[in-house]
């Protein structure tokens, strides 16, 4: 089973931004970084965000640790690509901050997983949540509600579409 949502950007991709979910199916034990050894078991979801001048090709690296093709783990994410699969990937394009909202709409869905996990820089308990039961559905409701949060001051990149 695979499952990708597309990644819709109204900016040219390159220059994209945005905030993002991964769909990633664990079974094992990591290491995650210095939050020490972790064991896992099911579909993992975990928040990102990808507002720096590389925008989402930060979702490219993410599927390059997942596939083995890079083998840095530089964040916390990337000790679970590298153990588990990545079935999903849900852009929400936006230049602004908010995966913290989009973590708090999943923990209203989902169970939080490991303390701290991706939220070392944030008030967040963590970025990283367990569901045993449907999920693709759910992730899509909890993005939409912050989207919807940001109509009228989420203006994307309609202006500059218009430039080459
Ligand atoms: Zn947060």
């Amino acid at each position: 089973m695979k499952i990708w949502t597309q990644i819709q950007t109204q900016t040219q991709p390159q220059t994209a931004k945005g905030v993002y979910v991964l769909a990633i199916e664990v079974h094992g034990a990591t290491r995650v970084g210095r939050l020490g050894l972790h064991r896992f078991d099911g579909l993992y979801l975990y928040v990102g965000s990808a507002l720096g001048p590389g925008g989402l090709k930060r979702v490219e690296r993410h599927r390059a640790v997942a596939s083995g093709q890079n083998r840095t783990k530089r964040w916390h994410i990337d000790y679970l690509l590298a153990l588990g699969k990545l079935k999903g990937v849900f852009v929400l394009e936006t230049g602004e901050r908010l995966e913290c909202a989009l973590a708090q709409e999943l923990e209203k869905r989902f169970e939080p997983a490991v303390r701290g996990f991706g939220s070392s820089d944030c008030r967040c308990e963590t970025h990283l949540f367990r569901t045993s039961g449907p999920w693709e559905r759910l992730v899509l409701e909890a993005q939409a509600r912050v989207r919807r949060r940001t109509v009228g001051r989420w203006s994307g990149g309609r202006a500059s579409s218009t430039r080459r």
